[in-house]
């Protein structure tokens, strides 16, 4: 910043006028001394003029007279007249000189011839007069004149400049310093103050300088002002967008957290389906097996081995299924055991050389020498991942061969163990290189064709990298597309620990006396076997009267009644047990039944059956019954805001267990959905409303919290058309919900 010198204005004026003023004094000085000079001459002519006419007349004749005392009179009379110096009269007969003999300064010499005319005869010249002026003091008041005007101009002018001085400060620079120290002020950041000039008369151009100064404030400030609103603007807006990304990323994790939940859940599913489907299609196989045994003619002969064949793919595609299933859910742990390997290759290839006699196919197998007898690991893995191995390549190979070749790749110490190659080689179909990553995919086939022509799942070589890397090696494919494939894994394997393993114990509680009352022969069956299984005693019965028969002549702990039965219901059979004298009178009786809606449940219970077992029936449920957990009955009760049907067929279809889970899943889902509901609905955040209502919805709807749910979708259809006021006044409805429903959960989850 560039600072002026104080005063360096007013400076710069006043030398600016003293020069002028010097200048013009001067010259107006020099100008006054000619005009004098001038007068002074003229003063000196009139003078001489004044002789001329004057006194030369009367010298002449004092001069004619020879008058010499008259003479010296006349002329001491001329020396009288001012600046004459010396007068000097010479003729024939005098020489006069009256006045200084020899002045010193610079003189006018003027002569005067002396003629006289006498009354007769011709005019004479008598002498000559000299009249010298002295020039000296004619300068000397010339100079004092000058000096004097100088002086007077001087004190003048510096009067003139104080005196311009002052009135500029008043005028001019007082305001330039406030004006330049207000704009100090707002430099400095002081918009507040406005330009305020200590002035009394009217406006000059120093009040539109100020005035444009105060207006440059003033528009300042203004800016000032609306770019602090903007900014706060954009920092709300700023602050409103870090809260929605904060609510969308929470959203998203709740989203991948459900997202994870639903693949558990969609993995649970698939394992108890296929368990469900498992257990009546043994109940088939069986039946199937059985009938073997029957005098059959030839054709009905057929049709029972394609009933049994089909059966049996359905069970592998099944087993395979429920397998993976269970793998994805985490359930299946490997179990080390102590084991040899060439013993299992042994057992594998055993099993397998039937199915490679049909193709015409021959298995070889070597083994390095310096592999150890016995390892210590998954052998259940190894099982599994080999025979996948082993019969994919006798499938795909048809009058080829098939050799496992197991390779050591490095002795880790005897401690550590072995790391071993596996490589099961085939000279079969081959596989194409584009599909030789995707095929240890889940679900996935090499081809169309293949599949059609092989059938199968595509699930076997997922579930070999699954054990193989759950047993902490790696597993790949070489292959050339009708040549052959090479299909390898590597692993670890640890020295045999030396250790028997134990058979594992079933806990299992005591066995019972339990009447089973069911009408369908293949359901009787299920449930004998999978009662007896568990060591229970089972007793049959296909009707009612049979029922009684079997309650007069035995004491059961349990009795399971299928409740559509021929003649008597299971209701009316159970009424007439608990109504009799017999020593079943207290027996605990269950119904078995697929009709679980509200209204007949609290038929059954109203006849005095103790709880439903949903049909199909499942051991885990059986069990829980067998150990005093019985479903709730209070649950069976319908109301308004609940689906207790729904809910209920989940626990049969899913189990107990399961549904206690998913509530808790709901319970947290509703914790943390409330709370992200609440923050949106207060920063009237409609998209997320929509969102965040509608995903629990779902979720309430699966569960049968019908009244929640309808609530949210009332909210997100709200939310949709962006009704703000409506979502807020439908708060507290949502609020009561939700601590409602929560209630319920609690309650739920408690039993
Ligand atoms: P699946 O055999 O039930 O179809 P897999 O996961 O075991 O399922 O195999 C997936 C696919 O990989 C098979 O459908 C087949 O196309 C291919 N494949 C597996 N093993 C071989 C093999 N030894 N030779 C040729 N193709 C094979």
């Amino acid at each position: 910043m560039i600072r002026a010198r104080p005063g360096g204005l007013l400076r710069r004026l006043l030398l600016f006028i003293l020069l002028f003023s010097l200048c013009f004094t001067v010259l107006a000085s020099s100008v006054q001394l000619y005009i004098e000079y001038r007068r002074e001459m003229r003063d000196i002519d009139s003078r001489m003029e004044l002789i001329r006419a004057g006194y030369l007349a009367s010298l002449e004749r004092s001069l004619w007279d020879l008058n010499q005392e008259q003479l010296n009179v006349q002329l001491r009379g001329l020396v009288d007249f001012s600046d004459v110096a010396r007068v000097h009269l010479t003729s024939a007969d005098f020489d006069l000189v009256q006045g200084n003999p020899a002045p010193a300064g610079p003189l006018r010499i003027e002569r005067f011839a002396l003629d006289y005319q006498p009354p007769s005869g011709p005019l004479r010249n008598l002498g000559e007069l000299e009249v010298s002026t002295d020039l000296g003091a004619v300068y000397q008041r010339l100079y004092a004149t000058g000096l004097t005007s100088l002086l007077w101009m001087a004190v003048f002018l510096c009067g003139l400049a104080v005196a311009l001085s002052g009135l500029f400060y008043r005028l001019v620079t007082r305001h330039l310093k406030v004006m330049a120290e207000f704009a100090r002020r707002i430099a400095a950041g002081e918009w507040q103050e406005p330009l305020h000039l200590d002035k009394r008369r009217g406006s000059d151009e120093i009040d539109t300088v100020a005035h444009a100064l105060d207006d440059m404030r003033r528009a300042i400030l203004r800016d000032i002002e609306r770019r602090e609103t903007d900014r706060l603007a954009l920092q709300d807006n700023r602050d409103e967008l870090l809260k929605m990304v904060e609510r969308r990323t929470a959203s998203l994790m709740r989203a991948k957290d459900e997202a994870e939940a639903a693949n558990l859940a969609k993995s649970r599913f698939l394992a108890t389906m296929s368990h469900e489907l498992r257990t009546p299609l043994n109940g088939i196989l069986g039946m199937a097996e059985l009938l073997r045994g029957a005098r059959l003619d030839a054709q009905d002969g057929k049709r029972l081995d394609a009933l049994h064949k089909a059966g049996e793919g359905l069970l592998t595609i099944l087993n395979e299924v429920l397998y993976f299933a269970k793998l994805e859910e985490g359930v299946s742990h490997p179990e080390p055991v102590d084991f040899s390997l060439r013993q299992l290759l042994d057992e594998v290839l055993t099993l397998l050389e039937p199915r490679a006699l049909n193709n015409d196919t021959i298995l070889s197998c070597r083994v390095d020498q310096r592999i150890a007898e016995h390892h210590h690991g998954a052998e259940q893995f190894l099982r599994q991942v080999l025979s996948n191995l082993l019969a994919n390549a006798i499938k795909f190979t048809e009058g080829g061969e098939v050799s496992v070749e197991v390779a050591l790749l490095s002795e880790t110490g005897e401690q550590l163990g072995q790391r071993l190659r596996v490589c099961v080689t085939d000279d079969g179909i081959g596989i194409a290189p584009q599909m030789q990553e995707k095929i240890f995919e889940r679900f996935t086939q090499a081809s169309e064709e293949v599949a059609q022509r092989f059938g199968g799942t595509g699930l076997g070589l997922a579930i070999c990298k699954h054990l193989v890397e759950q047993m902490g090696g790696c597993i790949g494919v070489d292959s050339e597309e009708g040549r052959g494939s090479c299909f390898w894994f590597e692993l670890s394997l640890q020295p045999a620990s030396g250790v028997a393993e134990a058979p594992p114990v079933r806990a299992a509680g005591p066995a019972l006396n339990i009447l089973v009352v069911e009408d369908v022969a293949l359901n009787r069956e299920v449930v004998k076997g999978l009662l007896q299984r568990d060591g229970h005693r089972v007793w049959l019965a296909e009707e009612a009267d049979q029922a009684l028969q079997h309650c007069a002549a035995q004491v059961f702990d349990l009795i399971l009644l299928d409740v559509h039965l021929p003649g008597i219901s299971g209701v009316e059979l159970c009424r007439q047990i608990r109504h009799s004298d017999g020593a079943n009178r207290h027996t605990r009786i269950f119904a078995l039944t697929a009709s679980v809606q509200p209204a007949l449940v609290r038929g059954y219970l109203e006849a005095g059956m103790d709880g439903v077992l949903a049909k199909p029936l499942k051991l885990e449920n059986l069990r829980q019954v067998l150990e005093g957990h019985v479903p709730v009955a209070e649950s069976l009760l319908s109301d308004e805001a609940m689906d207790w049907p729904l809910l209920q067929t989940h626990r049969s279809l899913l189990g107990a267990q399961k549904v206690q889970g998913l509530l808790a899943v709901l319970r947290d889902s509703i914790l943390q959905h409330r709370d992200a509901l609440n923050e949106a609905m207060a920063a009237d955040d409609c998209t997320e409303v929509a969102q965040l209502a509608h995903r629990l919805a779902g979720s309430c709807d699966s569960l049968g919290f019908r009244g929640l749910a309808s609530t949210l979708r009332a909210l997100e259809t709200l939310a949709l058309a962006n009704d703000e006021s409506a979502i807020r006044r439908m708060s507290l409805t949502l609020d009561e919900q939700l601590q409602h429903s929560l209630d319920t959960l609690k309650g739920l989850l408690q039993s």
